[in-house]
């Protein structure tokens, strides 16, 4: 039988990386990537964001990690997030290391801002201690000044060379966990700096047009490239830049790969929490459970399983229905809000009936036949979680310690340093 979608070419066979359990290149499925406009020091509202993108259809999400408050984040975040964290360094050699600590799963290094060789090798090796894969981004509009000037501007050969001197840094440390993006916010301009990488390169690439700017025009500029790129076979994860919600980055993403028959359609739309040292329940067997139960109802809904009731429903607000653990019960939630509270042993089937009846009367109806009192039992379980497991039961706040034990080192080298050569 004819496979649907577009007749896309043979995709260009790249190496394959491994970034906190998502393939990338060497035939795996194009992944989504989006980033988070919060503040990463802000660990709730970052992670609400994080839910919604992997709802959305984001496989990998980077953040920033631009300063110490940032970095101690990261170490809140990256045990609760369902889909794996990237951070995104930027000047600073001392915030690659402290993302690093803070157990990220990949790294975005831009070869234009962290430029010494020293620097760029000691990340490399402590990357690759660790096993986290790390993408050179490189980006028309930061490109190494020394390259603007030999190839007389931001060319797709500047972009390529910028990339494969990184590269040979990362050699030096034999370092080849890597992808590479050659961003550039012409669509000419990055279709062609593209297609010289992988004709230079067999690491996989990230696709994506930088600043597209605000939809509908970036939606069509950003499109017009990565699109343009996937039907010749090019790119292994793509990133939709825009001025927007990022949650439209995602589903802009999602949708584009669904389009050319990249990925399947969905239709229930399950998430889950990835379950850690709050967790109530065994996670992945309900979430299984669940699965199988819906899938058989064809339910086009989104629904989450999460792992505990203290972070769970505020972490999956967005989907339209969930269930958190607490206590030996089950917290079931429309939108956020707890709805009703049964035994653990009848989680499943309570989510869905629920789920049913959401069908059949629609989601106001459901929320306005919410029992009473189930915000205030579920409230009482999650004041009676953390009294008994503690407020940090991912031991986070050692990890944080860690980094800025650290941080403060680093400092006080450079101190040292600088005053020896004053
Ligand atoms: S167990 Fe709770 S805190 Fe941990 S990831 Fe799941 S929902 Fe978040």
């Amino acid at each position: 039988m004819a496979k649907a979608g577009v007749s896309v070419a043979a995709r260009k066979m790249t190496r394959q990386i491994i970034l906190g359990g998502v393939a990338i290149g060497g035939g795996a499925p194009v992944s989504v990537q989006s980033m988070t406009t919060t503040k990463t020091a802000d660990v709730d509202g970052t992670l609400q964001q994080i839910y919604a993108l992997a709802a959305a259809g984001a496989d990998i999400v980077r953040c920033t990690c631009n300063e110490r408050e940032a970095a101690e984040g990261l170490a809140r975040i990256v045990p609760r997030s369902p889909v794996p964290i990237v951070a995104d360094i930027h000047f600073h050699v001392e915030m690659a290391l402290a993302a690093l600590d803070a157990g990220v799963n990949g790294l975005r290094l831009n070869p234009g801002n962290l430029r010494k060789p020293e620097e760029i090798k000691l990340v490399a090796k402590e990357a690759k201690d660790r096993g986290v894969p790390i993408r050179i981004g490189v980006n028309a509009g930061s490109l190494h000044p020394e390259l603007y000037k030999r190839f007389g501007g931001a060319t797709p050969e500047a972009l390529v060379e910028s990339a494969r001197q990184e590269l040979a840094y990362f050699d030096e440390v034999d370092f080849h966990d890597v992808k590479i993006s050659v961003k550039a916010s012409s669509v000419p301009l990055m279709i062609e700096a593209y297609r010289l990488a992988s004709e230079t390169f067999d690491f996989p690439l990230h696709l994506g047009v930088t600043e597209a700017g605000p939809p509908p025009s970036g939606l069509v500029k950003a499109t017009a490239g990565i699109a343009t790129l996937l039907a010749e076979g090019i790119g292994d994860t793509i990133r939709y830049s825009l001025t927007a919600d990022p949650v439209e980055e995602a589903r802009a993403g999602r949708q584009l790969l669904e389009a050319l028959g990249l990925r399947e359609r969905r239709g229930l739309d399950l998430i889950a929490c990835p379950s850690c040292g709050r967790a109530e329940i065994d996670v992945i067997g309900v979430a299984k459970r669940v699965q199988e139960a819906l899938e058989e109802r064809k339910i086009p809904l989104q629904v989450a399983v999460m792992g505990c009731v203290v972070n769970g429903p505020g972490e999956a607000r967005e989907a339209d229905l969930g269930i958190a653990a607490g206590r030996h019960k089950g917290h079931l939630f429309i939108k956020g809000k707890i709805v009703r509270v049964v035994p653990e042993s009848e989680m499943v089937e309570a989510l869905v009936a629920e789920a049913d009846k959401i069908i059949a009367e629609g989601i106001e109806a459901r929320l306005a036949a919410a029992d009473g009192a189930a915000e205030a039992e579920a409230e009482a379980d999650r004041r009676q979680l953390l009294d008994e497991k503690g407020a940090d039961a991912n031991r986070s706040e050692e990890v944080v310690m860690r980094i800025r034990k650290h941080l403060d080192e680093h400092k006080q080298d450079r101190g040292s340093q600088d005053g020896a050569s004053g």
